[in-house]
């Protein structure tokens, strides 16, 4: 059974971006809460006087689960983040606690926060910037990279081919008989499917092989293999795994999907494009051969 909380990236990539907007305000919005403090002598609030206030303000506390979203964006500048919030944090309970007692607050502290709130600001900005350009290259139905980034990783891979003395397959799989889903079961069911399909393949492709939504139900996929024996093995566990791996749509049936895999080999010095259109016309050579399988190009 498809889950309903299927992940709706659109949905989370707005979501981070609203948490991020949210923190940028909340941590401009200390100026006015210290000099309130300062001027006042009223309580900044309990959110700001806690020892681990870092980590109990709203931003500290989404930061906190999504730590490792920012690390994979940029390791050395979710560090960074981290240390300017707490130091943040950290002079600005200093000044308040000493302005309640009825203490001057100290200039290095005043001077902390002068220097990380600008540099706060600034890095939740620059996440955003590269939050957003990483989304668009992601497809918001499956949450797979779109075709735009393929050339970047087929360089990349290649590199590791020739490192590792692999051969690199190019895989373009196309789910079969699709139409016939969105016609009888209508376009959300068909998206479902589609979603189910991507994990599938998600699930079974090696992690340095990486898998890219190439166009409306098709996928490519770079795989690293020894030998043709290899690629073949890995193609034929793809066909049969999703063979397997039906798709429950509310009331309906386990609907069992099928695919079809186009394999070539990339030659020596061959441009993707090449192998790319060699795939494809063996994708279509196993669409012509009855679907739910494989089929390998000549080298
Ligand atoms: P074949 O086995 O020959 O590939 O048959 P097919 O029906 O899969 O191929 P065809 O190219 O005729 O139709 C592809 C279908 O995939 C039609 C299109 O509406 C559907 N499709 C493509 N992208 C999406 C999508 O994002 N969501 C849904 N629900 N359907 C999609
Ligand atoms: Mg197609
Ligand atoms: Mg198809």
């Amino acid at each position: 059974m498809v889950p309903d909380s299927i992940p709706d990236f659109s949905a989370e990539t707005s979501k981070f971006v609203d948490e991020l907007d949210a923190a940028v305000a909340a941590h401009l919005d200390w100026t006015r809460r210290v000099l309130r403090c300062a001027v006042l002598r009223v309580s900044p609030g309990d959110d700001v006087l806690g020892a681990q206030s870092h980590t109990e303000c709203r931003f500290g506390k989404w930061f906190g689960t999504k730590k490792a979203d920012f690390r994979k964006l940029d390791a050395a500048k979710t560090e960074r983040l981290e240390s300017v919030h707490t130091t943040m944090h950290d002079a600005i309970r200093s000044i308040c606690t000493a302005v309640l007692a009825g203490r001057p607050g100290q200039n290095a502290e005043l001077q902390a926060f002068e220097e990380t709130q600008p540099e706060l600001i600034r890095l939740l900005a620059d996440f955003k910037t590269q939050f957003l350009a990483g989304a668009a290259r992601h497809d918001p139905l499956t949450g797979l990279p779109l075709r735009y980034s393929i050339e970047t990783e087929f360089d990349q891979v290649l590199k590791n081919c020739r490192r590792y003395k692999t051969q690199l397959y190019i895989g373009i799989i196309d789910a079969d008989h699709f139409k016939r889903i969105n016609d009888i079961h209508g376009h959300p069911a068909g998206d479902k499917a589609l979603r189910h399909l991507a994990d599938t393949l998600r699930g079974i492709v090696r992690p340095n092989e990486p898998l890219f939504r190439f166009g409306g139900e098709e996928f490519l996929l770079l795989m690293q293999c020894r030998s043709r024996e290899e690629a073949a093995a890995a193609a034929q566990r793809i066909v049969d795994t999703v063979r397997c791996t039906p798709v429950t749509i509310a009331e309906i049936d386990p609907l069992k999907l099928t695919i079809t895999l186009g394999l070539a080999k990339v030659g020596k010095d061959e441009p993707m494009d090449g192998a790319v259109a060699r795939a494809d016309k063996a994708l279509y050579a196993g669409k012509e051969a009855g679907r739910d399988r494989y089929v390998i190009a000549d080298d």
